[in-house]
């Protein structure tokens, strides 16, 4: 058994991470170990357990067959998890037919005042509403509360400052006769 990667796998709902695997027999698949870190369960040995792997279970190929019956597919019943903030989501889609399948948001009021906006930017996220679940409850008064926080307020304004300023240099741009289409022509 070696450890091949640090990468965090996902298996019935809990998340794990890779800490190795068996492979006496090159012709079968591999077993997995996975290192659970909220298993509270019986260690697989007294050895394991003496050696800081009390939280680690063998994951097994299974054999999964078709609605008909006619074709078969054997494979570890695993999929790749991470975990992100949403700031560092942005521009990542998350939709059935994506690399990424569902988001399990940990949004909350606290998050949404000290970030005004970043509620939006994380069910954005997602293509369907079935791709999107949260983590912790969130009642009518949660979203009644998004977009009326004072730092939202304040982001807003600044931000229709700023549109104000862009249109007033492109008024007065335009009253110079630049950056008319005119202007640009010559580039086409
Ligand atoms: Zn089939």
């Amino acid at each position: 058994m070696r450890a091949v990667s640090f990468e965090t796998f996902s298996y019935v709902g809990a998340n794990g991470k890779l800490a190795g695997f068996h492979n006496s027999d090159p012709t079968r698949i591999p077993i997995l170990m996975v290192e659970f870190p909220s298993y509270t369960g019986p260690p697989v040995t007294p050895g394991m357990a003496s050696n800081g792997q009390s939280r680690w279970i063998p994951i097994a190929a299974v054999t999964m067959r078709c609605e008909n019956k006619c074709c078969e597919r054997t494979g570890l019943p695993i999929a790749i998890a991470k975990a992100d903030s949403f700031h560092c989501m942005q521009g990542l889609t998350v939709g059935n037919d994506q690399p990424i399948h569902r988001l399990l948001s940990c949004w909350t009021t606290h998050g949404e005042r000290l970030f005004p906006g970043i509620k939006y930017v994380g069910d954005s996220r997602v293509r369907e509403l079935d791709n999107l679940a949260f983590v912790q409850p969130v009642s009518q008064q949660d979203l009644a509360s998004v977009g009326r926080d004072k730092r939202w307020q304040r982001q807003l304004n600044e931000v229709r400052k700023i549109e104000a300023k862009a249109f007033r240099l492109r008024e007065e741009m335009a009253a110079h006769g630049q950056g008319t289409k005119q202007d640009f022509a010559h580039l086409i």
